[in-house]
């Protein structure tokens, strides 16, 4: 156990809602619980998507919940020649593609469906690098702590972008990049991310990486049964110390853990003492969790 590395990999599209609270926490105490150190990324490869002060607001939305991070920060916008490095060698391993095709051009189908894979089909238009998910690890099956087997044939999801065209990263190849760079030894996340991880393996796989361990969370909805999003508007997370506590005792609930009532108003240190002694991955329910069910802790 005591080569646990867990880490948050933020994307920073804006501040921390109730849904990023109940990942960072679990992430955070399956790594404290194992002794396990705990690390901090931030996801900031898309700056279009990234309004300056969300990386910061984050950080003080964290350091408010006690969740304190070991370790430099990763920033990927720091990682291009990583990234070029790992794509690189997915070329010269057969496994990468450009593809000048659009969106449009493929509209009537499902996922994209490789007409680039022997050549590009319209030379001399900006291309974009994907990932030929019919060759390599195939199917893709692990065992995933919560949800138990998972097994996907990677080629029904089509072959993945890498790079975009306007020469972004993709956050496929990031996060296998920087999850292999930075030892991370377990995954802990939300249930959103799950049908990503099937390319993600078999990114690792071509790249000669070791898979890491992968706990899918439940996943947060509103009350209206709509996720927890920036986009659905779900609200930011507090940093003042009188708010911060009973959300913190709201996010324990969310997990499951039956936090004792009488924690709702105690220290931040305290409740996470407790979470830390008391975590217990079996206590959590896969089924989709209502934020209200969440708020009624007491
Ligand atoms: N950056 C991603 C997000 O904010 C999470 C990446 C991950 O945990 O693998 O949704």
């Amino acid at each position: 156990m005591s080569h646990y590395r867990g880490r948050f990999a933020p994307t920073p599209s804006g501040p921390l809602h109730f849904g990023s609270l109940v990942a960072a926490l679990a992430s955070f105490l399956d790594a404290r619980r194992a002794g396990g150190e705990w690390w901090l990324r931030i996801e900031d490869i898309d700056p279009p998507r990234c309004p300056p002060g969300a990386a910061d607001e984050i950080q003080r939305q964290l350091t408010a919940f006690g969740l304190h991070w070991d370790g430099p920060v990763l920033w990927q916008h720091d990682r291009d020649d990583a990234y070029q490095a790992a794509l690189d060698r997915l070329v010269a391993l057969g496994l990468a593609y450009p593809c000048s095709c659009s969106r449009k051009q493929w509209r009537e189908h499902a996922v994209y469906p490789g007409w680039c894979r022997e050549g590009v089909r319209e030379p001399g238009r900006p291309v974009a690098w994907r990932l030929r998910s019919d060759l390599g690890l195939r199917p893709v099956v692990w065992q995933d702590r919560l949800f138990g087997e998972q097994r996907f044939d990677p080629a029904e999801l089509g072959d993945v972008v890498l790079k975009r065209k306007d020469g972004l990263w993709a956050y496929q190849l990031a996060v296998v990049v920087d999850d292999a760079g930075q030892g991370i030894s377990d995954v802990v996340r939300g249930f959103d991310l799950l049908d990503n991880t099937p390319w993600q393996r078999q990114l690792q796989h071509a790249l000669g990486y070791p898979a890491p361990r992968y706990l899918h969370l439940p996943l947060i909805i509103g009350e209206g049964g709509q996720k927890l999003s920036k986009q659905n508007l779900a609200p930011a997370l507090p940093t003042d110390d009188g708010a911060v506590r009973p959300l913190l005792h709201a996010a324990l609930v969310a997990l499951d853990q039956a936090p004792p009532a009488g924690l709702r108003g105690a220290p931040v240190a305290e409740q996470l003492a407790w979470a830390i002694a008391h975590w217990e991955v079996s206590r959590i329910r896969p089924e989709p969790h209502r934020t209200r069910d969440a708020l009624r802790s007491d």
